[in-house]
């Protein structure tokens, strides 16, 4: 069997988007622990997020920050990844900058308000105003506030309005991407990242099975990187639209971790 490597969104995913918990996957986390399969997190949340999760989960793998922004590969890792060149070494890891640096994403948000639309970025708010809009406890929503590459916006305008604010966001020379939020960004992804991860697994490894779960547009570019997409349904029991033009894409059966967990168990079983 060839090496499995796991990549896979966290709200909505991997976690309850209502309590972000991830006890009705315990059973499928703790298959892959056992074979010693990278799980590799791949997430809107920020590096400081991130590494909360990685704790409570006692993950020692790489992760994909802010929506491809960064990529963090543990300097002690027991796979030897080859680390490119331009990697910086920052707070134990091998530091992969694909983002945008987080300031210019807030001047331009500024701009855009100026300009007339009606958004908030979280730049904008306090920490209860985050706590609110997120569910988040004070504690993870301090840590939501340590952004690098990505800033998650509220927008209170029309609908109609919308479209005209991304070609905008596009005409200054950035992205934007949704999950839970609107997100805008720079030139990454979270697909380009994972290709890059997926890289380096193939040259230390050589012949992987990649795997890829999300539930959002912000997870299409990932999905599309992998051997076996998986679109984990809403909470409501829909899918995301846009996901389910991803073509051979397996859908799970519940929402969120149960559907996580259940989708799995069947590749594991199925590789
Ligand atoms: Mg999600």
């Amino acid at each position: 069997m060839s090496k499995v490597v796991i990549f896979t969104d966290l709200d909505g995913t991997l976690l309850d988007s209502k309590t972000y918990s991830y006890a009705d996957a315990l059973e499928a986390l703790r298959e892959i622990k056992r074979l010693n399969i990278p799980l590799i997190i791949v997430s809107s949340k920020t590096r400081a997020e991130i590494e909360l999760y990685r704790k409570r989960l006692s993950n020692t793998h790489p992760f994909i920050s802010e929506n491809g922004g960064g990529i963090f590969i543990p300097v002690d890792y027991q796979f030897d990844l080859k680390i490119p060149e331009d990697a910086e070494k920052a707070d134990g890891y091998h530091l992969i900058r694909l983002g945008t640096d987080y300031r210019s994403l807030c001047l331009a948000l500024k701009a855009l308000k100026k300009e007339g639309f009606n958004i908030k970025g979280f730049d904008d708010m306090d920490l209860e105003e985050i706590m609110e809009l997120t569910g988040l406890s004070k504690k993870e929503a301090m840590l939501c506030r340590e952004r690098e590459f990505d800033e998650p916006f509220v927008f209170y305008g029309k609908e109609e309005t919308l479209s005209l604010l991304k070609k905008r966001i596009k005409e200054m020379g950035f992205n934007y991407t949704e999950g839970r939020f609107l997100h805008i960004l720079g030139k990454n992804d979270k697909g380009k990242a994972v290709r890059l991860l997926i890289d380096l697994y193939k040259d230390a490894l050589g012949d992987i099975r990649t795997v890829g779960l999300g539930d959002s547009s912000n997870d299409f570019e990932m999905l599309k990187e992998v051997d076996i997409p998986v679109i984990v349904m809403k909470q409501d029991g829909g899918f995301n639209e846009k996901l389910l033009k991803i073509e051979g894409a397996l859908k799970s059966s519940q929402p969120g971790p149960s559907g996580w967990n259940e989708q799995i168990k069947r590749i594991l079983k199925m590789l």
